[in-house]
């Protein structure tokens, strides 16, 4: 388990501000950094992430699904009918707000937030819940591209928040990184990637 992690949210809160110049310093060299590509940065940030993902907690948290905005779609509606044994319709009439969803130029989305479906710090629909729960936080694909969207949301989520932290750190002397790492951005297992 990685050491260090922060996971209180007042704090999550602060902390993201407070490093959210470095967090954007970051994103401009990983968007000018050409001898690494977006494969590779992609494997360091999936490396970077997957004991922080499996360190932390979600039923503990929940954060996202009282601040967050979830959007649907008509197939996240009928599995929703399904895990809440309801006609579509009346999952639609209850949790569905079309006309707002409308403006962005989306299906649905959730009308209440926090959502109307947590219990405490629990989905109460988790096996039918919709796709962009299953998915948050992304981190890949398309790391380098989608960062700006990721630093957004570091004050909010305590995962994020760690995973770019850490993420700072293994960048700061880019293109050269670590010899750990460079194997795991290898395109080969007998090559040493771009450092
Ligand atoms: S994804 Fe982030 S905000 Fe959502 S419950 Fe997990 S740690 Fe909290
Ligand atoms: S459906 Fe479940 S996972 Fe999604 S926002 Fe609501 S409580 Fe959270």
């Amino acid at each position: 388990m990685p050491a260090d992690l922060i996971t209180d949210l007042d704090m999550i809160r602060r902390l993201a501000a407070a490093q959210h110049d470095r967090f954007e310093v970051m994103r401009y060299l990983l968007e000018d950094e050409d001898a690494l590509t977006d494969a590779q940065i992609d494997r360091l940030v999936d490396h970077i992430a997957a004991p922080i993902i499996a360190a932390i907690d979600c039923t503990q948290c929940a954060n996202c699904c009282r601040v967050l905005d979830v959007y649907l779609t008509p197939d996240d509606a009928a599995r929703l009918a399904a895990g809440l044994d309801l006609p579509v319709a009346a999952v639609t009439d209850r949790y569905i707000d079309h006309a707002a969803a409308a403006q962005v130029g989306e299906w649905g989305r959730f009308r209440a937030r926090p959502c109307a479906l947590l219990n405490g710090t629990l989905c109460s629909v988790y096996a039918h819940r919709p796709q962009t729960c299953r998915a948050y936080p992304a981190f890949t694909p398309d790391f380098r591209w989608t960062l700006a969207d990721l630093i957004d949301g570091a004050g909010l989520c305590p995962i994020i928040y760690n995973v770019l932290i850490a993420l700072v750190a293994a960048t700061d002397r880019l293109p050269l990184l670590p010899d750990d790492l460079c194997a795991v951005i290898a395109d080969a297992p007998d090559d040493s990637g771009a450092c």
